[in-house]
């Protein structure tokens, strides 16, 4: 599959290349060290974790390392059972299967992708009422490598499928700077590694965040005839982009805000915040949520989502305090 997005020159291609996640690296080296010895496939892998942490690198990466193709595809795209079909019978033996955002795929085409996890083995139906007959095909040995943002949203036959499941989990600051600088020295850019770790910081835990980032703090360093970035033109450069310290975007402070000053801090459902932030509930819960989880500043509780007193901090907002009871209540 073409992919001509920016990310493209900057993607790491083996495992040494990719940056943190050190004990998912770990574990895949051994099982593709064994998968490799055996001269087997690798099992089926899933692949978790928020958008932009690198499932689809990894993914890439696998079969890089094995020495084998990738066919990529994603849950929303196969819509019938023969679209799944006409993509197993063309793998090569050992070849990797990619599918991004599993968890959406339709039941109909999960259920012939169970055989043909299991046993390699695909069954179709042929022809249609009395006549229809069913035929079983073999495939080629092949390793699923599943990917998605919603782990529980996948149903559990398929989940019980996957023999390795492997979480990514947000970068650290350092970690992102690293990748910052590995992406500038690719694209011929200067920058300094305080410049790389402003950026890093800004980042919400996230590669392709920060990749994005560095783009547009270049394109003001150039504008600015400056040769290297360095930490205070990294920083003010977000600053003008609206990135706070904690790379909190006007999205982020949106939502917050929202909570805090028109729901009085919550419980507040996910739908009406999403109509009063003029946003999708799954943008919010795929995109924004996890980072705003991760910082403390919203908690989801059974009744909806409550701000924390370090939103109202962060926010500059005055927290209300307990509420006091009157001295007169039955309970003093
Ligand atoms: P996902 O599939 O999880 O949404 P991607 O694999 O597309 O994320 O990653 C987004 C971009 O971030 C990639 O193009 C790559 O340049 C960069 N990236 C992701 N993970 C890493 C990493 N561990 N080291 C270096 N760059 C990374």
């Amino acid at each position: 599959m073409a992919n001509n997005s920016p990310d493209e020159h900057v993607r790491p291609q083996s495992l040494d290349q990719f940056i943190g996640q050190n004990d998912v690296r770990s574990n895949l080296k051994v099982y593709l060290g064994a998968a490799l010895e055996r001269g087997q496939h690798l099992d089926h892998t899933l692949l978790y974790g928020n958008p932009g942490l690198g499932k689809t690198t990894m993914a890439r990466i696998l079969a890089a390392e094995l020495g084998v193709s990738i066919v990529c595809t994603s849950g929303p795209v196969l819509e019938r059972s023969a679209d799944l079909a006409a993509i197993l019978t063309n793998l090569n033996r050992l070849d990797v299967l990619f599918i991004d955002e599993i968890h959406r795929m339709p039941a109909s085409v999960e259920e012939i992708l169970y055989p043909a996890l299991e046993d390699f083995k695909l069954d179709l139906i042929l022809g249609q009422g009395p006549g229809a007959r069913s035929v079983q095909i073999d495939l080629e040995p092949f390793t699923l490598v599943g990917a998605t943002t919603r782990i529980g949203l996948l149903t559990s036959p398929l989940r019980d499928r996957f023999g390795v499941i492997c979480r990514l989990d947000f970068y650290s600051p350092d970690e992102l700077a690293t990748i910052v600088s590995r992406s500038a020295r690719i694209l011929g850019m200067a920058i300094s590694r305080r410049g790389a770790l402003e950026i890093g910081k800004r980042s919400r835990g996230t590669p392709r965040i920060a990749n994005r980032l560095l783009r547009r703090v270049h394109d003001f360093a150039v504008m600015d005839r400056r040769n290297e970035i360095d930490a205070r033109m990294a920083s003010a450069a977000l600053e003008r982009m609206d990135v706070d310290p904690l790379g909190l975007d006007q999205m982020d402070r949106k939502i917050l805000e929202c909570i805090i000053r028109q729901f009085a801090g919550g419980p507040v459902g996910i739908k009406t915040v999403a109509v009063a932030c003029s946003e999708e509930v799954r943008t919010l819960e795929d995109i924004y949520e996890p980072y705003l989880i991760q910082c403390g500043f919203l908690k989801r509780t059974p009744r909806g989502r409550v701000a924390t007193p370090r939103a109202y901090q962060h926010l500059r907002i005055a927290c209300p305090g307990p509420a006091r009871l009157p001295l007169d209540h039955p309970e003093i």
